[in-house]
């Protein structure tokens, strides 16, 4: 039977194992397996050329028994209301994981930038801000940029919300930029702290990271900065990289101004010229035969039908929901070690929370506070998951790095609803 590659379903069957391991109270687990709130909007704009399209925006708040909900709002064509829910839900792991007071959520709006003029992408985000209305904010739900959205975009509805609230109050949004207020640091935190990981990761499975050969799916904002980063952070190696054309494989290396002037002149990195490098497909990305892989784009990209030819010893999910759930348990059979998106990615969302104390505090730090925190708290979540996973495995019960993230991130959450009295 084909793979079922509904996100939401997913999500929702992730929840269920995680809940039949730890026994999770019944109630706990029926509130959990449903978000809280979600809004469907129809948004009417007009277009350059003076006619009205109608887009289809959602926004989920899947919960926030922790704190408010938060996490991305995404623009794609393929977006629904049940990517937006397993996104949702995703971001109450991921905080609940990171231990940090919110909640999550998730918005989209399906659409397709690529194929719209700024002006219409600005008129289109101001109006879902002004659709959203003071269901967002510092207290209630805080939005940031995720797939196809920038600080740009966040800055726009930062602006309309200002005017809806007659509030300036900064921490209703973050990855804002630096002008208004967005934290240095905040740009590349979510490849910076997956780059923690791979360090802390690396050590435990002695693959030395400078001799390391990385393969990152994805040019986006959490690819370019892991190509960047795994340099800095680790001395290791990019040899293939990756956009939604198609890829670029270069076992000398490659170079990050040229693959963006390559991206900038062709639409492409793969274009990128070179005496070794040769043209991939985004497939072929994912089954060459390096020490770490690094899905950085979308989700589903590891599946049943090419797990089996995944060769590295180390898979980090940069991305949201890169692995399905069939394609882990072949990983698993393998002896990959694939660490879970909700913990490799959240210094994102780590690092938006400091930008929301920042911006709440008024109390703005260096950078290198910023970095240093960031590792603390990362590094504090890798060492609890694989703690869960090692406490399990002393039992005699073999569970993967995902249900033992999920474990530790459904547990906070049941417990914050059990002193709220939600069952
Ligand atoms: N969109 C990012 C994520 O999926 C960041 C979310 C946030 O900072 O709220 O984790």
């Amino acid at each position: 039977m084909a793979e079922e590659l509904n996100p939401f379903k997913i999500a929702q069957e992730q929840l269920d194992e995680a809940a039949g391991i730890m026994g999770l109270d019944r109630q706990a687990h029926a509130i959990l397996r449903e978000p809280k709130r979600t809004l469907i909007m129809s948004i009417p704009v007009r277009m350059d050329d003076n006619t009205t399209e109608v887009f289809t925006g959602f926004r989920v708040q899947y919960n926030d028994a922790r704190g408010p909900a938060k996490g991305g709002i995404r623009f794609h064509p393929q977006e629904s209301l049940d990517t937006v829910k397993a996104l949702a839900a995703w971001m109450t792991w991921k905080c609940s994981l990171a231990d940090i007071p919110f909640g999550g959520g998730k918005g989209g709006i399906v659409c397709d930038t690529k194929k719209m003029s700024e002006k219409e992408i600005e008129a289109l985000t101001r109006a879902y801000a002004r659709h959203l209305g003071t269901d967002i904010g510092a207290a209630v739900d805080v939005p940031a940029p995720d797939v196809y959205t920038n600080p740009q975009t966040m800055a726009w509805i930062l602006d309309e919300h200002i005017n809806i609230t007659r509030k300036v109050q900064f921490g209703s949004i973050t990855g804002k930029p630096v002008e208004l207020w967005g934290s240095e640091g905040r740009m590349d935190s979510t490849a910076r702290g997956g780059m923690f990981v791979m360090r802390e990761a690396a050590k435990m499975l002695n693959i030395d990271a400078k001799k390391a050969k990385i393969a990152v799916q994805g040019f986006g904002n959490a690819g370019k900065y892991a190509y960047e980063l795994s340099k800095e952070v680790m001395g290791a190696s990019v040899v293939a990289i990756s956009d939604s054309e198609g890829g670029v494989y270069d076992p000398d290396g490659l170079d990050l101004q040229k693959l963006e002037s390559t991206k900038a002149s062709t639409g492409s990195v793969m274009n990128y010229e070179s005496k070794n490098a040769q043209k991939l497909t985004n497939d072929q990305l994912l089954q060459l035969d390096v020490d770490i892989l690094i899905p950085a784009a979308i989700e589903n990209q590891v599946r049943q039908d090419n797990a089996d030819k995944i060769k590295c010893k180390l898979l980090l999910e940069l991305a949201n929901g890169p692995v399905t759930p069939e394609a882990n348990e072949i990983l698993f059979e393998k002896g990959i070690t694939d660490l879970p998106d909700f913990l490799v990615n959240s210094g994102g969302v780590i690092g938006s929370y400091y930008e929301w104390v920042q911006n709440i505090t008024g109390d703005y730090w260096d950078t290198d506070v910023f970095y240093a925190k960031l590792d603390k708290k990362i590094t504090r979540s890798f060492n609890d998951t694989v703690a869960m996973q090692k406490s399990y495995a002393d039992k005699g019960k073999k569970i993967n790095y995902r249900m033992a993230a999920y474990i530790i991130a459904v547990g906070r959450v049941a417990k914050a609803m059990k002193a709220r009295g939600w069952y």
